[in-house]
C-alpha cells in the first residue's frame, strides 16, 4: 500500500506554534482508516515546544535554508534553523523507510508550505515559497501537495495505487 506523509496538525493534533489544529478533514480520515498516513510534525520532531513562537524564512525559501544561505527566525529573534533542519531530516527518514512518495502537508508554513510562505517580516504578507521539509522532501522526488489541493493528491495516489498493480 502507498503511504502519504500528513502534517499531523492536518489530524487535529494540536501541534500548531499556537496550539492549534486543524479539520477534521474527509480525505485524511479515509486515509487513515486505510492505514497509509504517516504523520509528522517537523517543528516538534525537530525540538521545538507547542505552544512555540512564529517562524517564518526571509524570502520564504525553504530551498535556501537547506542551502545553508537563509536562517529560520522567530518573531522575537531566536535562530530555529538546526530545529527545522532536524525536523527535515527526520521527514526524509520517514520517506526512505515507508517508501514514500506523496506528501500531503499543510499550506503556509515555514516547515511544511508547499507552493506560498510568508517573507519574513511576520507582516502576513505571502510569496511564492515552500517550507524547509517541502522543499527537502521535493528534493527527494516526493510530490508535496497541501489541504488546499485534496483532489489533485487523491487523483496522484490513485495513479499510483494503480501502478503497483
Ligand atoms: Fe507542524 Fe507542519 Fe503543522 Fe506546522 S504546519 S504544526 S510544522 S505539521
Amino acid at each position: 500500500m502507498q503511504k502519504i506523509l500528513v502534517s499531523r496538525c492536518l489530524l487535529g493534533q494540536r501541534v500548531r506554534y499556537d496550539g492549534g489544529a486543524h479539520g477534521p478533514f474527509d480525505l485524511l480520515e479515509r486515509w487513515q482508516a486505510e492505514g497509509r498516513v504517516v504523520p509528522l510534525c517537523p517543528e516538534v520532531a525537530g525540538g521545538l515546544p507547542t505552544p512555540r513562537a512564529p517562524a517564518e524564512i526571509p524570502g520564504g525559501r525553504g530551498a535556501g535554508v537547506l542551502d545553508g544561505e537563509l536562517p529560520v527566525m522567530t518573531v522575537d529573534g531566536e535562530d530555529v534553523t538546526a530545529e527545522f533542519l532536524a525536523g527535515a531530516r527526520i521527514a526524509l527518514d520517514l520517506v526512505a523507510t515507508h517508501g514514500i512518495r506523496i506528501a500531503l502537508l499543510k499550506a503556509r508554513s515555514p516547515s511544511c508550505g508547499n507552493r506560498e510562505n510568508y517573507d519574513g517580516s511576520f507582516s502576513g504578507t505571502r510569496v511564492a515559497g515552500e517550507g524547509v521539509t517541502a522543499a527537502a522532501l521535493r528534493r527527494a522526488g516526493v510530490e508535496v501537495f497541501s489541504e488546499e489541493e485534496f483532489a489533485a493528491a487523491a487523483a496522484r495516489l490513485a495513479e499510483l495505487e494503480r501502478d503497483r498493480t
